[in-house]
């Protein structure tokens, strides 16, 4: 049963939003009053309901259903697309450790995530056999110590914070004790589709570790920036973390100059700086979505004539081999 007012729904833990996610196109279709095709995939549909809560009832083109709606054409073969769009499996130097760029260091916390957006790059991710456990700190530790130049460790995945906060407070604790790292950043898109996750117990070890905390979220769309959301920002900012958004340039979702102008106010209005707009990763399944790069530079170069420059992302692509982040030539 889907709760269907507001204050129900986000009286809940996080954790109980994640065991009550919509799982199959019938229920996604029956609460926002539309038909859906069910799709045959190996990556499953997965929406929680604060996120659903921002879905406008009737409309199949609406911008956030379009993020997690599994089409047809993700069956479709196309050319260039694969499943291991950035080669990160042979840039996984252990357990859950994927180093490409010097100076910091990304570790594979989890396979799970709150939502399963279509476009993900790692939706093919054998997570099984690259996630990080308990026993692989070791290994991590012992990679940092024998590379000097590495002062920020970065937790992805799949979401870190699916991670329970007595585990993220001990590898945060575990981290700041070597000396060499400053900065803890966390890739995460958890405070957006159930900000219900920024609860105290999170607060608790964000406030205690010493280390430079930095959050980046991912939003796509203001819609998907509600007043909740804020809220879950908010308390991250008045703890001192550092909060930026990555974008996904995603065709009939945000490929136009209005809603990126808007999604980088409203981040502006909670306190978020625009960090990357990333032109999608040719991942399979995901063609459908695919913005050409041409048309990705022309609008961001829109947005340069109508935002202060600090409001507009960079717009990136990454090219498996690079040294950083490629960023797209305006
Ligand atoms: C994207 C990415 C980073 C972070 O890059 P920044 O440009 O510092 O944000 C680090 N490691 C890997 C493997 C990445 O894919
Ligand atoms: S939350 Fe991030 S890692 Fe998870 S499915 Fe979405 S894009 Fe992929």
């Amino acid at each position: 049963m889907i709760p269907r007012t507001d204050s129900a729904l986000h009286d809940h833990s996080w954790q109980w939003h994640l065991q009550h996610s919509i799982k199959n196109a019938n229920d996604l279709a029956e609460a926002l009053g539309i038909h859906l095709d069910e799709v045959q995939t190996d990556f499953p549909l997965l929406v929680p309901l604060p996120y659903l809560n921002r879905i406008a009832k009737g409309d199949p083109m609406d911008p956030l259903l379009l993020q997690v709606l599994p089409r047809k054409a993700e069956n479709d073969p196309s050319i260039g697309f694969s499943k291991d769009p950035l080669m990160e499996l042979q840039h996984t130097q252990g357990p859950g450790i994927i180093h490409k760029y010097r100076g910091r260091l990304l570790i594979v916390t989890t396979g799970v995530c709150a939502v399963n957006c279509r476009y993900c790059f790692r939706r093919h991710f054998p997570y099984s056999e690259f996630q990080l456990s308990k026993k692989d700190w070791a290994s991590v530790k012992a990679y940092i110590d024998q590379d000097p130049s590495i002062h920020e460790v970065i937790l992805s995945g799949g979401d870190p914070l699916i991670m329970p906060d007595n585990r993220l407070g001990e590898l945060a604790e575990a981290i700041e004790s070597l000396t060499q790292i400053t900065n803890l950043r966390i890739h995460t898109r958890l405070p957006v589709v159930i900000p219900q996750r920024v609860n105290e117990e999170l607060l608790t070890w964000v406030r205690q570790t010493k280390l430079h905390l930095v959050f980046v979220i991912h939003a796509n769309h203001a819609y998907e920036l509600d007043t909740h959301v804020e809220a879950a920002i908010n308390h991250l900012r008045s703890a001192n973390v550092t909060i930026l958004n990555q974008s996904v340039l995603l065709k009939n979702v945000n490929d136009d100059v209005g809603t990126l102008t808007e999604l980088s106010w409203r981040l502006s209005q909670l306190g978020v700086m625009p960090y990357y707009l990333h032109l999608l990763d040719k991942v399979a399944g995901a063609a459908h979505y695919d913005v050409p790069d041409e048309i990705g530079a022309g609008l961001v170069r829109q947005m340069r004539g109508q935002l202060p420059g600090y409001l507009v992302p960079k717009l990136v692509r990454e090219i498996p081999g690079a040294d950083a982040k490629c960023e797209i030539k305006l």
